[in-house]
């Protein structure tokens, strides 16, 4: 064979897992490449209780551990290892890794997924760490008893506040509008919890803080009025970003954003090459729907495969 494997998928979260699950099953030579943990950002997300099958909800940890170990179970072949460029050209596409090796193969699924976005203002990277944190599931034991803000209105800012309360005396969430973008269920849950404030209409403007870490932040409201806001932790949790750096730009097609565009067989612009997940470019970032596209994608590379083989 001229090529190392017939399928290369880049990205183990959901997306990527579930590409497996079917290429194991379809009994492909296909590898899937994870730079740090299989499971992707699920794994930061405390609880899951919107993926079917779960009745009782299931934590994402426990969930991305079973996706693992049903492609396991599969044998799906897996590495551990950085992509750091990809040549998607041609009919055979070559992966370069962090180690200095290149691998060829005939298709690639693009499921590198996305990571928190930031604020951009002063203090943010001075008190990373310090007070200043991206991910509740991680961080929210170290605020037991304290008081601490989350920014954000959409489904990951309330469903982490909510989780936040576990452990602190006291969240304040500030938002920038008037109304969440959260879904109604976790904003009844938020609402109805006495341990959440709500800041509306109000950004943040800056982290203050001395050597203990963070000590307050400076808000400004909609129409002009500053304020400080007293709390020892800080999660920015106000959507995601796309894990695009090592891709080709010239080869595929992004969205303003930098999310990669498909169609709606999860085929990019290059042939050969489909995408899946958070890095695609889409409205509604649910596990759900990565695992329906990487199944997606990898039966789109099947189908590409089969026609080449045709044509050989
Ligand atoms: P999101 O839905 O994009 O929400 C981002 C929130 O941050 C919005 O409220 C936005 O305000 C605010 N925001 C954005 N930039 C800001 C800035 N510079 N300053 C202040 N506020 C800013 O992001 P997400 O909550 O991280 O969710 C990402 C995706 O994962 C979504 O598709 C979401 O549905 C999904 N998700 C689903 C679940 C679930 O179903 N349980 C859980 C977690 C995540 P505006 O509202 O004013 O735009």
């Amino acid at each position: 064979m001229d090529v190392d494997y017939q399928l290369i998928i880049v990205g183990g979260g959901p997306a990527g897992l579930s590409a497996g699950l079917y290429a194991a099953r379809a009994r492909l030579k296909a590898l899937l490449i994870e730079k740090g943990a299989t499971g992707g950002q699920v794994l930061t997300t405390d609880w899951v209780d919107n993926y079917p099958g779960f009745p009782d909800g299931i934590s994402g940890f426990e969930l991305m551990d079973k996706m693992t170990a049903h492609v396991d179970r599969f044998e799906l072949e897996k590495r551990f290892g950085e992509v750091i460029r990809l040549e998607l050209q041609g009919q055979v596409k070559t992966i370069f890794l962090d180690n200095g090796e290149q691998l060829r193969t005939r298709t690639v699924i693009l499921a590198t997924g996305a990571r928190p976005r930031k604020l951009n203002i002063p203090g943010e990277k001075e008190f990373a760490g310090r007070g200043v944190s991206y991910c509740a599931t991680c961080d929210g034991p170290f605020y037991r008893d304290q008081e601490i803000a989350v920014v954000g209105g959409g489904n990951t800012a309330i469903q982490e506040a909510i989780h936040l309360t576990k452990f602190a005396a006291r969240v304040t969430v500030i938002h920038r509008r008037d109304e969440l973008r959260a879904t109604k269920v976790l904003q009844e849950k938020a609402f109805a919890n006495d341990r959440i404030d709500f800041i509306w209409n109000t950004q943040v403007q800056a982290i203050e803080g001395d050597e203990s870490g963070v000590t307050g932040l400076r808000l400004i409201d909609k129409d002009g009025t500053s304020s400080t806001l007293p709390v020892t932790g800080i999660f920015i949790l106000i959507g995601v970003m796309p894990n695009n750096e090592m891709l080709p730009m010239e080869q595929l097609e992004l969205d303003e954003a930098g999310f990669i565009l498909t169609d709606t067989e999860m085929a990019t612009a290059t042939s050969g090459v489909y995408a899946a997940g958070d890095i695609r470019s889409k409205r509604f970032r649910q596990i759900i729907n990565a695992a329906g596209e990487g199944a997606n994608a990898e039966l789109s590379a099947e189908q590409y495969l089969a026609g080449q083989a045709e044509h050989q």
